[in-house]
């Protein structure tokens, strides 16, 4: 066993996974840019009292899972957890409200959370984080939910199942927590778990996505939040929902989801997939209307959703689905000889500045053995040299898929190359 391992909870992507992750990685950035999306990069940990106050006292992140520590100079940092209360730290930082509203952003990056790992859940994980911030019309709910849907389904995902809800604003969540729902939970608090009887007394919200067995009778027979929203959250929702049935996005309700950030207001949905057990979510938002006011910015409504790029990939294994290969360089060079060895190398040096992905075999190994190493490698050309060849100013080019071989004028080699890998390559 080797001496070292990758700390517990985190894992290494090897090559072999690459195309999987360069993949899911491509198409989320070509979704976001199709909406108008545009990166933003911001750093991997921030003041511990952004997290704190933007992800929520309340909340399990906060409580029990940020990696939090001192610098050098006393101060209290926290690495990130999600990347939302970042990108509005930066949105209020930069002034970005003078913009033409909203700013649409996506970040993609690790997160950090002191999580029990199992099988895809991880202590750090990677985001495709998408904010749309300055914009309270439902259609911003409707344009983020058809990023996530635009997204699982270029990726093939059969069975992915959305999951939506609304969870009210401060004007009338309080009030349903407080005199439907506590009053609800404790005429039958008998019947619920030791947990959810302590998450009643901290956060009544959180026992109707309780995952607790025993519990379940109960929350399945709550009283639904949707049916007393104000009548403002109420519209916003019908009118997110009149979106998904226009374009036929299927969705289902599902009053129990409240999901774990408190600042989630109105809209909040969750994104399944098959194959991936318990930890089955791929993706999830909601609107954050209170968080750029929480962050010290003005009142601002935003909207957003983040996808465990980790779970993409598991769930893309678990139903078969493959990824499109990764370029390989396309042409490997064989020699025999001191002077070939020196030609090979300058050859594929200008091969490479036409654009063409170029491989030279290291040492002085057998032809035979290089010829193995070029099919390994797949490569399309295999340009053979020799030191009798090059004497004579020629090149032998094989074509490792037909066996095809020819002789190749040196000085015309590139141009050879470059025609037949890059203006007309063959289908
Ligand atoms: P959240 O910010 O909790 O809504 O997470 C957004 C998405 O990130 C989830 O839907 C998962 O796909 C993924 N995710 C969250 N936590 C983990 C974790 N511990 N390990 C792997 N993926 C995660």
């Amino acid at each position: 066993m080797a001496r070292y391992q990758a700390p517990r909870g985190t894992q290494d992507v090897l090559p072999d996974d690459q195309p999987y992750w360069q993949w899911v990685l491509g198409t989320a950035r070509d979704v976001a840019a199709k909406y108008g999306f545009w990166p933003i990069e911001v750093p991997v940990f921030e003041e511990t009292e952004v997290f704190v106050r933007g992800v929520g006292t309340g909340t399990d992140i906060v409580e029990k899972e940020m990696y939090t520590f001192e610098d050098r100079g006393g101060r209290s940092l926290t690495l990130r957890p999600e990347f939302t209360a970042g990108i509005v730290r930066a949105y209020i930082e930069h002034g970005m409200r003078v913009r033409p509203q909203p700013v649409k952003l996506y970040a993609i990056g690790p997160v950090f959370r002191y999580e029990a790992p199992q099988a895809g859940r991880y202590r750090q994980h990677t985001q495709f984080s998408c904010e749309s911030i300055g914009e309270a019309d439902p259609l911003a709910d409707f344009e983020i939910m058809s990023v996530a849907w635009d997204l699982y389904t270029a990726l093939g995902f059969r069975e992915l199942q959305f999951q939506l809800n609304s969870i009210g604003c401060p004007r009338c969540r309080p009030p349903y927590i407080r005199d439907v729902l506590v009053p609800y939970l404790h005429s039958r608090r008998d019947e619920l778990s030791k947990l959810d009887l302590e998450r009643l007394q901290k956060n009544p919200l959180r026992v109707l996505d309780t995952k607790e067995p025993e519990s379940q009778p109960v929350v399945n027979e709550a009283p639904s939040i949707v049916e007393h929203l104000c009548s403002e959250c109420s519209e916003h929702f019908a009118q997110l929902r009149f979106y998904l049935d226009m374009l036929e996005r299927p969705y289902e309700l599902n009053p129990r989801l409240v999901r774990g950030l408190d600042y989630y207001t109105r809209t909040v949905f969750e994104v399944t997939a098959q194959g991936l057990g318990a930890q089955n979510a791929v993706g999830g938002g909601g609107r954050y209307d209170g968080l750029v006011e929480v962050l010290g910015g003005a009142p601002t409504p935003g909207v957003g959703f983040a996808a465990g790029i980790e779970r993409i990939v598991l769930a893309l294994k678990a139903q078969g689905i493959a990824p499109p290969s990764m370029p390989a360089p396309r042409v490997f060079f064989v020699h025999r000889g001191r002077l070939a060895k020196d030609a090979a190398v300058a050859l594929a040096d200008q091969v490479r500045r036409r654009g063409v992905g170029a491989l030279v075999a290291f040492g002085e190994r057998s032809i035979k053995a290089q010829m193995r190493q070029a099919s390994k490698s797949g490569a399309e050309y295999v340009v053979i040299i020799g030191d009798e060849e090059l004497a004579r100013g020629e090149v032998q080019v094989k074509h490792l898929e037909t066996g095809h071989q020819e002789a190749v004028v040196q000085a015309n080699l590139v141009a050879w190359l470059h025609e037949r890998l890059v203006a007309h390559p063959s289908p």
